[in-house]
């Protein structure tokens, strides 16, 4: 069948630029684009905002999901997250947040609240999602899946530099910490852990550019759809 639609599962390490090239692959197909991370992100900045996110409170945490709304929404052809109505696309790229969504995200009922979530925007496919469990959890039988790696160093400095860019002061050291720490827990935990599916493709992004990484994962996407 010609142009077929497909799901699209983009998984790998922090920092490996898997955002951009799960958005570029979406723009080019016309495919709906979610990244899981931040809808990860958004939980962990409602519970810092009701003040919620201590160990102590987890069973608070839990009765408030349902009241938790996230929306992914265009606007002139760039799409933000909305946690409840309001755009918080930047408050969840902030340090409180990378240090400690991947302990929310441990959390069994916040992973069972956001994957229906997630399984619902691949309901008619044409969907291209990236995140740590996308291609072993929440679409196992996505036609495409991907597994980025690249060093932590070369992940921490393409993070610190972004950051940078946007005028967060970390140093590459606190950056290159919290990556390892994130590493560390996603890969450990018990429910749902980073790990590439047997049937992804995997890529080492190390010493690729941008368009390079582009290029080789829309070879494979190419023949799938074609
Ligand atoms: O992709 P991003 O780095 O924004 O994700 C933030 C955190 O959300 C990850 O470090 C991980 O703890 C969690 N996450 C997850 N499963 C996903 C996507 C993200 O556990 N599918």
């Amino acid at each position: 069948m010609k142009n077929q639609k497909i799901i699209i599962a983009l998984d790998g390490y922090a920092s490996t630029g898997k955002s951009t090239q799960a958005k570029n692959i979406a723009k080019k197909l016309d495919y709906i684009y979610i990244d899981s991370g931040a809808m990860y992100r958004a939980v962990t900045l409602y519970a810092i905002r009701k003040n919620i996110l201590d160990e102590s409170k987890i069973k608070i945490l839990i009765k408030s999901l349902d009241d938790i709304n996230i929306e992914f929404i265009r606007n002139n052809d760039v799409q933000k997250i909305y946690l409840n109505g309001k755009e918080v696309e930047n408050d969840i790229r902030k340090s409180i947040v990378n240090s400690n969504v991947s302990r929310l995200a441990m959390i069994p009922e916040v992973r069972n609240f956001l994957l229906s979530k997630q399984r619902g925007y691949g309901k008619n496919k044409g969907l291209v999602m990236d995140g740590r469990d996308i291609g072993t959890v929440v679409f196992p039988n996505a036609e495409c899946k991907f597994f980025f790696i690249a060093t932590q160093e070369v992940r921490a400095k393409r993070r610190h530099l972004e950051q940078y860019k946007k005028g967060n002061l970390e140093t590459y050291d606190q950056v290159l910490k919290n990556i390892v720490e994130r590493d560390r827990i996603d890969s450990n935990r018990s429910l749902n852990p980073l790990k590439k599916s047997s049937d992804a493709i995997e890529i080492d992004v190390s010493d690729l550019t941008e368009n390079e990484v582009f290029n080789k994962i829309w070879e494979h996407i190419s023949k799938k759809i074609n």
